[in-house]
């Protein structure tokens, strides 16, 4: 007997990438941060004390926003603190999407597959608008979210999982012409290159319809403590804050060294340029070896490989020597191999075991 609902059980699950346990394994396939979050964030997590675990915790995190708000340069009303990226895009269909399948959210195609599971689990209808060749979206783009009746619609930029760019003038156009909520999912944001100017935030004082996710699950190497924000105009972020999400959504020690971690910039910024610098590298010596991957602003490659039929080999073959990087059995996708940058020696392994396993025969 089922006792679920009927979108429920006629859908699949989210397939995470591995999480393997062992300290030998090489772990190229979730996009985490390769090195750890700094001392600041040592200490905030040394000065937790049981006995603060008594009280609930602040219920906005207030004071993490105010740090939020100084980096960022937008009012404290502007953020909404939540239990990773994932819960802000539940947040968002749960405040302003019906849950029935005659309203639908939009997402490029192809992009996070976590949307696409959450909208089946909302119980509202899903379009699908494919990116073009070179991972952009179709001049048109605006225009077919307002054709097909979209409410909402997520957009991640840098784009998972090709790591390529579309600049802020495109996504204004989209923002200026769509007539629902435009998520501009930054997961991503920390790896661009400072050079590129790259910033959306303007958007939010300009259009009532943008919000934008980050996380400091990538940037700030705390995929472990399940932290992220939205920003965005106060119509879209107070209905969240004050309505729909859990009243104490994130724990006291996450709040803590959340806000250690914003406040010590200059490591986490050094652990980005660390890796632009490795993905750079790691780039060229993929492409030595006929595996060409796009320009990539974000902290992973997507990567071509030689014969199309190949992917699938390298990725079981490279799993056996305990170097593990994403493959999707999805249309589009199955001649590439998403490989995560990791530190230098970590890119080096991998490097060999491509090469190695190029060399063999099928
Ligand atoms: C990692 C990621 C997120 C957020 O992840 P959390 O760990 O839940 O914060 C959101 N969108 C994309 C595309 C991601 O890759």
């Amino acid at each position: 007997m089922t006792y679920e609902r009927k979108n429920i059980s006629a859908m699949q699950g989210y397939v995470s990438g591995e999480q393997p346990q062992g300290p030998d394994v090489i772990k190229l396939n979730t996009n985490e941060n390769p090195y750890p979050a700094g001392p600041a964030v040592a200490r905030a997590l040394a000065n937790v004390s049981v006995d603060q675990l008594r009280r609930y915790p602040p219920p906005t995190a207030l004071a993490l926003r105010r740090s939020l708000a100084a980096l960022h340069d937008v009012a404290v009303d502007n953020l909404l603190v939540t239990n990773g990226g994932d819960e802000l895009l539940r947040l968002l269909l749960a405040t302003f999407v019906e849950p029935t399948p005659d309203h639908s959210i939009a997402v490029a195609d192809p992009s996070y597959s976590l949307y696409e599971v959450l909208a089946a689990a909302h119980g509202c209808g899903l379009h699908r608008i494919p990116l073009q060749d070179d991972w952009t979206l179709p001049a048109d783009f605006g225009a077919r979210l307002n054709a097909c009746g979209a409410k909402l619609c997520f957009v991640v930029n840098p784009h998972a999982p090709s790591g390529t760019l579309l600049p802020v003038d495109v996504l204004r156009r989209v923002a200026d012409e769509f007539k629902g909520v435009l998520v501009i999912d930054e997961a991503y944001v920390d790896f661009i290159d400072p050079a590129l100017g790259h910033s959306t935030l303007p958007l939010i004082a300009t259009h009532d319809n943008v919000a934008i996710l980050r996380t400091f699950s990538k940037g700030y190497s705390l995929a472990g403590l399940r932290m992220a924000y939205g920003i965005g105009p106060r119509n879209l972020i107070d209905p969240m804050q004050y309505k729909t999400k859990d009243s104490y959504n994130t724990d006291l020690i996450a709040q803590a060294l959340a806000q250690a971690a914003i406040e010590d910039q200059p490591y986490a910024a050094d652990t980005w340029r660390r890796v632009r610098e490795e993905r750079g590298h790691l780039r060229e010596a993929l492409a030595a070896l006929g595996l060409h991957a796009p320009a990539s602003q974000s902290n992973f490659l997507l990567a071509t490989v030689p014969a199309p039929h190949q992917a699938q080999r390298l990725y079981e073959g490279l799993k056996q020597k305990g170097i593990l990087v994403r493959w999707f059995r999805i249309p589009g996708l199955e001649d590439k191999l998403r490989i995560s940058i990791g530190t230098p020696e970590e890119d080096q392994r991998l490097l060999a075991g491509l090469r190695e396993l190029l060399a063999t025969p099928q």
